[in-house]
């Protein structure tokens, strides 16, 4: 039976959600391997195989890992890679799109981005052009490495399995990077991938304190995350790891409130699988309305507040 290796992104001792689609999505392909890479991670490697389906972890815990650099953790998965497994299966986060093309490049394989399904053993579906057009993808490659779409697969359920632990000792510190500092924005707010509902804003808001002043309260009343388009964040009023779309984050939450956003398809790259979209904009012709379910034509400025003391 063939085995696929999950990379399982974990911060602050919690495994994030975009691992358990991409479980998955490795259930298709064989038997579930986890891979926790980190330092202090036995928690994480516990946590890692009550995953329902998953049955073996493998845990890296070493010094050298304490930062996840990708550079010394891309050479456990390798290792693995070579004597034990057929697929690397990689979330489609910024983590995992660290880590996997180091691996393929290590196994001399190439990767296959962001799939959307599983088709066969070695057939994939992984949308093109911002998402318009999806290409199924066959790969010859012995050794596999795919990255993950999380909004595309479910997640598996964090209980119910019940995987072998077992520590792996990769090649530590291999010297080619060194971890220099980390400047984290804390938010109560859920993070954008998990989020239920999501409330977004453009360039229309105009200056950082309109963007934060208005949207904030929204987002409090609602218990929601906030996104922004890339021109809003190109424009400073929104921190870039708050940017949804194709060079941005793939969200596909419950609600996606999209305020004074245009909606070029370079956003609705990142949103348009969002069970129900909420479009506010001025303009009645605004692509945003094509996509949303429901649309309110009128000024941001007026109906932001107007909705935020009415919830
Ligand atoms: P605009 O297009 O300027 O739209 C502002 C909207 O606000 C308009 O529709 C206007 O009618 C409305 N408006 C103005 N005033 C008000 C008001 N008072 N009340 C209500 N509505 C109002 N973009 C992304 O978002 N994410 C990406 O990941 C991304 N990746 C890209 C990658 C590439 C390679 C390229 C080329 C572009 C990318 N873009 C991305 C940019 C994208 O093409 C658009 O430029 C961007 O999404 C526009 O942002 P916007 O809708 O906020 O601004």
């Amino acid at each position: 039976m063939s085995v696929a290796l999950v990379l399982v992104e974990h911060e602050g001792g919690q495994i994030k959600d975009a691992t358990l689609a991409t479980v998955t999505a490795a259930a298709q392909l064989g038997e579930v391997h986890a891979l926790v890479v980190g330092q202090g991670v036995g928690a994480v490697g516990e946590a890692a195989a009550r995953i329902a389906g998953v049955a073996r972890v493998h845990v890296a815990d070493d010094a050298a890992y304490a930062h996840n650099l990708a550079e010394n953790v891309a050479p456990v998965a390798a290792a693995l890679m070579r004597d034990h497994c057929d697929y690397f299966v990689a979330p489609a986060t910024t983590t995992g799109k660290n880590i996997a093309p180091r691996v393929a490049a290590l196994l001399d394989v190439m990767q296959v981005s962001d799939i959307l399904s599983v088709e066969s053993a070695d057939t994939f579906t992984r949308p093109i052009y911002a998402g318009n057009a999806i290409a199924t993808v066959k790969s010859s490659d012995a050794k596999k490495v795919l990255t993950v779409r999380g909004t595309a697969f479910e997640k598996a359920a964090r209980e119910g399995g019940a995987g072998a632990v077992e520590p792996v000792s990769g090649e530590g510190d291999k010297g080619i990077s060194s971890f220099v500092g980390a400047e984290l924005s804390k938010s109560e707010r859920p993070e954008l991938t998990s989020a239920k509902v999501i409330v977004s804003g453009g360039r229309a808001f105009g200056s950082n304190e309109q963007f934060h002043g208005l949207l904030d309260p929204l987002a409090d009343k609602l218990k929601a995350g906030v996104g922004a388009s890339r021109a809003a964040v190109d424009a400073g009023y929104a921190p870039n790891d708050y940017q949804v779309g194709q060079t941005g984050k793939i969200v596909a939450p419950e609600v996606y409130i999209a305020i004074g956003i245009s909606g070029a398809i370079q956003h609705l790259a990142g949103m348009k699988d969002s069970k129900t979209i909420v479009a506010i904009n001025k303009d009645e012709d605004a692509p945003i309305f094509q996509v949303a379910d429901v649309g309110l034509v009128g000024d941001l400025f007026k109906i932001v507040p107007e909705l935020t003391e009415k919830l």
